[in-house]
């Protein structure tokens, strides 16, 4: 059930159907290489989210908010690299408005690498707002070892995935083909800048390693993508997401227990 294509009684509806609970689609727009469109992480969170509706049709969708964290590939042309503050005010004013529409239960989709700090930290700064719904996150590339490890023995292992990889343009092949355009992708591409390793083996975190170390925007191995193998990565990450989405419709006690919590956390004057 996308929110777009239902009238306002049929989402009054939905609201039930669901027990509360919403997707967020949430992704971003930037540089995939040369090959990939800019609009990449969001058609593979549409194409898995399409598929995940399929299987549990209880689910209902939210439109997509094609904004995220973009500042490491800003220097791609493309790239839309909001201010956190932004993207984190324009979440908020998003799930206030989720809820006040009736919706409690609020499951971030994140379709892209870059927002998987950020989009967690959103959900924790909810708590000291008091808000009355809980926010949930997940990756919708989420795979298990066993599937990822079926996948490489299949269509042959892409050794450092990632970005504009074997796995994202084999989605946006299963999205729509005419966006790929593998002819202008060179094997040269996935080029590593050495000398930003020591941060990474040591345990250290920082903004600026991501793009002083993935020069180009691409990693990996674009030359292993088929839409076949595009298509079953659709499928095993729409069951797990259809899985997902659906422990958080059956669960009562995450909202009785959140409540319980606030009530703790009140001042009480000692
Ligand atoms: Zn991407």
């Amino acid at each position: 059930m996308k929110w777009e294509n239902l009238t306002a009684d049929q989402l009054r509806e939905a609201v039930k159907e669901s027990n509360r609970t919403v997707v967020l689609p949430v992704s971003i727009t930037e540089k995939h290489g040369h090959h990939l469109p800019l609009g990449t992480d969001t058609f593979i969170n549409r194409v898995i989210l399409n598929k995940a509706e399929e299987i549990l049709p209880s689910m209902v969708v939210a439109p997509e908010v094609t904004f995220g964290q973009g500042g490491e590939t800003m220097n791609g042309q493309g790239t839309i690299a909001l201010p956190g503050e932004l993207i984190l005010a324009l979440l908020e004013g998003i799930c206030d408005e989720l809820h006040r529409n009736g919706f409690e239960k609020i499951l971030i989709a994140d379709g892209h690498g870059g927002n998987e700090k950020c989009l967690p930290f959103f959900s924790q700064s909810m708590l000291t707002k008091r808000k009355p719904y809980v926010v949930f996150t997940v990756n919708t590339w989420y795979m298990t070892g066993e599937e990822e490890k079926a996948l490489g023995d299949k269509y042959g292992w892409d050794d450092d995935p990632g970005h504009a990889d074997r796995d994202e343009t084999a989605l946006v092949m299963a999205y729509d083909e005419c966006l790929v355009h593998m002819d202008l992708y060179d094997p040269k591409e996935p080029h590593y800048f050495k000398g930003a390793e020591w941060m990474g083996e040591n345990g250290i975190f920082s903004a600026v390693h991501w793009p002083m170390e993935r020069e180009t925007h691409v990693t990996g191995r674009p030359d292993l993508a088929c839409r076949e193998l595009g298509k079953e990565l659709c499928n095993i990450h729409a069951r797990h997401l259809a899985r997902q989405v659906r422990l958080i419709q059956e669960d009562e006690k995450v909202m009785m227990r959140y409540r319980a919590f606030l009530e703790s956390a009140r001042f009480n004057g000692q």
